[in-house]
């Protein structure tokens, strides 16, 4: 019966107001300009919690647009700098020219590269579509050939990404994050089955620590967190070579209590930017009590 409310919910929610919306998003999104991330970024640090902050928007192709992003991604990494923040940054290629072409936005990742490694910070290359896989996973290889700072981002739900991993080159040195992925895809190439992504997130894991490849390990999945702890006891994984990651506004709590008391790194993916409402959307709609969560945000007001 909840769920039946909760998805005439989700049907109903697409038709409020952007500035209702806007109400509920706040708990994901941390607002819309760079002295909000870093206002947002301070607090979580000083909670013991590491960031990667993501500024909002994807399949940019006005040039002028990209240039103005690519700009805001390296005036951010001077910013963490800065003030001192312990954070890096997320960015999605289509937010800086994978729709325009491969090589303008290899070359846009050259760029916002050069910066990272100015100040020896990180780079996470986050995953789209499958659309975009080859392309990304190409990207990737590029800037390792000269670079260790940047590092991608795999998808449990597809079939290909156990090769996808064993096929990269210099794997010592990889840095990926892990996460069940969240585009539709066709199940010619995606695993729609809960407990079948569970396994094969597991299984990569697993290569992971076997590997000695440093993992993040993205997901709120309480049971999957409870099997990765497993696997952690079970080859002794140095707290050093992965961190637990989870997006900035999903209520995780207990589990972040947990990962502290263990003495494992979390670090909270934190979006801002102006097209907040599209991904605020998707949060809202993934949150199994949207209708409670809801009225909560309203009546808070
Ligand atoms: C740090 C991070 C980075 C990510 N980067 C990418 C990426 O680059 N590419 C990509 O395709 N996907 C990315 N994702 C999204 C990911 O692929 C999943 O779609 C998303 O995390 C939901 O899957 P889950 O592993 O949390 O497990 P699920 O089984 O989907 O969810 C587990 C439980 O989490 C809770 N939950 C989830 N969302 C909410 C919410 N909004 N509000 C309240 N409760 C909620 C629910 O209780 C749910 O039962 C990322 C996720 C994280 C955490």
């Amino acid at each position: 019966m909840v769920s039946i409310i909760n998805s005439v919910f989700i049907t109903f929610i697409k038709l409020l107001p952007r500035s209702l919306v806007s109400i509920f998003a706040k708990q994901y999104v941390a607002g819309e300009h760079v002295d909000d991330v870093l206002k947002v970024t301070k607090k979580l640090n000083d909670s013991g919690y590491r960031v990667t902050v993501d500024i909002l928007g994807e399949h940019f192709s006005d040039q002028n647009e990209i240039e103005n992003i690519i700009s805001e991604y390296s005036l951010l990494y001077k910013l963490i700098e800065k003030n001192k923040l312990d954070a890096n940054i997320s960015i999605k290629p289509t937010h800086i020219g994978l729709d325009v072409s491969y090589d303008y936005c290899l070359n846009s990742f050259k760029n916002i590269l050069k910066t990272a490694e100015k100040y020896n910070n990180f780079l996470r290359i986050d995953m789209e579509s499958s659309k975009a896989t080859d392309d990304t996973i190409k990207i990737y290889g590029e800037l390792a050939k000269n670079s260790f700072n940047a590092g991608p981002v795999f998808q449990a739900y597809l079939n290909r990404t156990y090769s996808d991993i064993q096929n990269i080159e210099n794997k010592e040195k990889l840095n990926f994050r892990l996460c069940k992925g969240i585009y539709k895809e066709s199940p010619d190439i995606a695993i729609a089955d809960y407990y079948e992504v569970n396994k094969n997130y597991l299984k990569i894991l697993e290569y992971a620590f076997q590997n000695n490849i440093y993992i993040g390990i993205a997901t709120h999945d309480k049971t999957l967190i409870d099997q990765c702890y497993e696997l952690i006891r079970k080859y002794n994984v140095d707290p050093e070579m992965f961190e637990f990651q989870v997006l900035y506004g999903v209520p995780m709590d207990d589990y972040l209590k947990k990962h502290r008391k263990n003495n494992y790194n979390v670090r909270v993916y934190v979006p801002y930017g102006k097209q907040w409402y599209e991904y605020s959307i998707r949060r809202i709609k993934e949150n199994p009590n949207i209708l409670l969560y809801v009225l909560k945000n309203l009546f808070k007001q």
